[in-house]
């Protein structure tokens, strides 16, 4: 038997894939076959399903304490408006709500640099002003890395940090800052911010504390299959553990206006493979999620075919970082009644969802 049809009895009886099986399947199984392996688990989880949501970013900063080299968000701390860093607090969210009608957003996510002078009562007071103005729509907000700098700034415990926010009203974690877990690439690409132990650490005590979270990898830059199965095996043993996250979201590097520019991009059929790839192995995580702002519309539709149930949501223009890096979308805006367009041109029934999976009416 060879080895891509001892992958298909095991996939079939439902098994789990091992490391070196995942790594066989990227460098080896041919992309049909991916994309069809892929599908059929994502139809075993999700029938025809593919989800949406309406949701808002806020990116409070993109002052960095931190210099990662992939990054064209962050500014240093000591630049000024003149070098495009922007500062912003409760008075800019409140405007940004304010614009927005009761109901018209079910999901505000918050992001952004990891600003030298803030510590958990800035994250309090965003959360407390959304839970605030809009008191239906959740708060998804604060990667570990930011995390991590609050507890740090305010000489606070993980978890005193962790309870402080959710306490304020924050309702669930995104998955940024992963990057790829290996030591050596993440040293390679984020030198000197959270190390992959401490973000799993703080997801797990985010699951322990009754908080879902997603979870990110950055992929396509000096990292290897190798590097990326490993990333996905951490989550998926923490995942057996906890079962906090919801999804699962690939974020391909973006090679403009940054330290490795000299890089090459991951092509769509690389995108695509990759997804398949995810679906097939992070068997206990629910959701696979194309972010089609940095994916690009085109690349994004197709990812529905290829193990992917989420595409995000309608964003409402309110993100900046994956535009600043070179991403197709630069005024990333989606109607509710687009996205169920692009949904249903895969054959598949749009579902919107809220931040945690359930159906909104
Ligand atoms: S990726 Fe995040 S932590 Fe790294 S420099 Fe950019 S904003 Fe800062």
């Amino acid at each position: 038997m060879s080895q891509l049809s001892e992958i298909e009895a095991l996939l079939g009886s439902q098994g789990r894939l091992s490391r070196e099986q995942a790594e066989f399947l990227y460098a080896q199984a041919p992309s049909d076959w991916l994309r069809e392996q892929a599908d059929r688990a994502r139809r075993r989880l999700h029938g025809q399903s593919a989800f949406y949501n309406r949701n808002i970013h806020f990116e409070p900063t993109n002052k960095c304490v931190y210099a990662c080299r992939f990054c064209a968000f962050a500014r240093r701390a000591d630049q000024g408006p003149e070098d495009g860093d922007w500062d912003h607090g409760t008075a800019e969210l409140d405007k940004i709500l304010l614009a927005r009608a009761p109901g018209s957003i079910t999901e505000v996510h918050i992001t952004g640099g990891v600003h030298p002078d803030r510590g958990v009562d800035f994250g309090e007071d965003l959360c407390r002003l959304v839970r605030g103005r809009h008191p239906d729509a959740h708060v998804k907000a604060f990667t570990a890395v930011e995390i991590s700098f609050f507890a740090r700034k305010s000489g606070l415990s993980l978890e005193e940090t962790l309870k402080r926010l959710q306490a304020a009203g924050l309702g669930s974690l995104p998955g940024g800052g992963a990057e790829i877990f290996d030591p050596e690439v993440r040293r390679q690409i984020a030198g000197g911010k959270a190390p992959a132990q401490q973000w799993l650490e703080i997801h797990e005590i985010a699951h322990r504390l009754g908080l879902s979270s997603n979870a990110t990898m950055l992929y396509g830059h000096v990292e290897n299959f190798s590097h990326r199965v490993d990333h996905m095996a951490r989550l998926r043993d923490l995942q057996d553990r906890t079962g906090g996250f919801m999804s699962f979201i690939p974020l391909r590097y973006r090679n403009e206006n940054n330290a490795l520019s000299h890089l090459s991009e991951a092509t769509p059929e690389q995108d695509l493979r990759n997804f398949a790839v995810a679906r097939l192995f992070l068997d206990n995580i629910p959701h696979l999620k194309a972010y089609w702002v940095m994916l690009g519309v085109p690349v994004a539709t197709r990812a529905l075919d290829w193990g992917v149930d989420d595409l995000d949501g309608t964003v409402d223009d309110s993100t900046r970082i994956y535009s600043m890096a070179g991403a197709e979308e630069k005024s990333p805006a989606l109607s509710s009644a687009r996205l169920q367009e692009i949904i249903r041109s895969r054959g598949r029934t749009p579902v919107e969802r809220d931040s945690l999976y359930r159906a909104v009416d």
